[in-house]
């Protein structure tokens, strides 16, 4: 699948020894993040009744948990390297600034021919409305993780025929930072939750072709895209590895496969770590 992501991380975390009063004091190690990496920032809650962060000039929600307000902050696969801050507000207390290092990473280059038929679909106002609709779906997340353990993958020993993050170049010119993982399946083959959820989205976009995402709670999204039909319907509650669609070739493809993503606060980030480890919570 190849529209532009807007932003992208490594599953980190961050633990924070707060003053109550005032603007931080922020004593944890710097933490460091790759473009594409998730950063799970967390601060004790401070007996706070909201709490929110604002970083990469988005504001996020933070989730409490355990005691602590905690955002997984995806880092958009084009971030420059660099120092960036994080500003998290209590309710209405003076803003509490934490630092973030990120650090460089290459990604390999991708060229892709499209058939003329398949390039209207290259339009900002396509890319425009699509983003709007998942941003829509996004905000319906679920405040408690949904989640249970590592995530799986959508396709269970499915080839990798175009890895996360690549840089591609659509006929020649460039054209985004590939937001998830496509997986080399036909036409018909069943598609599994990545994990525990609820479906959000069971809609037919453009560019990405019919369209599921699941959501599994604090931000956490999975999306499927390109699918020739559903299993589940918006609002269904789904378990991880239960079957929810069937690979297709619709919308801005080659042929048929399956692009997943794994979202977390709207940006894509590198699933690999996350169907590994799972997502790391304080
Ligand atoms: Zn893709």
């Amino acid at each position: 699948m190849l529209f532009p992501p807007r932003r992208t991380y490594l599953p980190f975390l961050l633990l924070l020894a707060l003053s109550v009063t005032g603007v931080s004091r922020a004593a944890a190690p710097l933490a460091r993040v790759h473009p594409g990496g998730l950063w799970v920032l967390a601060v004790p809650t401070q007996g706070a009744d909201s709490a929110r962060v604002t970083v990469f000039g988005e504001t996020h929600a933070m989730y409490a948990h355990n005691g602590k307000w905690v955002a997984p902050i995806a880092v958009y696969a084009r971030t420059k390297p660099g120092r960036y801050t994080a500003t998290i507000r209590l309710d209405d207390r003076p803003a509490l600034r934490v630092p973030l290092q990120v650090v460089a990473k290459k990604f390999p280059t991708q060229h892709i021919k499209m058939k003329k038929s398949k390039t209207g679909l290259m339009s900002p106002a396509i890319l425009k409305k699509e983003r709007q609709i998942l941003n829509a779906a996004y905000e319906e997340t679920h405040p408690e993780p949904m989640w249970r353990g590592a995530f799986q993958s959508p396709i269970p020993g499915a080839r990798v025929s175009s890895d996360f993050g690549r840089t591609r170049y659509v006929n020649g010119k460039f054209w985004s930072q590939h937001g998830g993982i496509d997986l080399a399946a036909p036409q018909g083959k069943v598609t599994v939750a990545g994990n525990d959820g609820r479906v959000i989205l069971a809609q037919k976009l453009w560019m990405r072709g019919n369209t599921l995402a699941i959501d599994h709670g604090m931000g956490i999204i999975t999306v499927y895209n390109h699918l020739s039909s559903f299993l589940v319907k918006e609002g269904d509650t789904v378990r991880k590895g239960q079957p929810v669609g069937k690979v297709g070739a619709t919308g801005f493809v080659t042929g048929p496969h399956l692009h997943w993503e794994i979202r977390a606060g709207g940006t894509p980030t590198n699933p690999w770590p996350i169907l590994k480890g799972g997502i790391p919570l304080p």
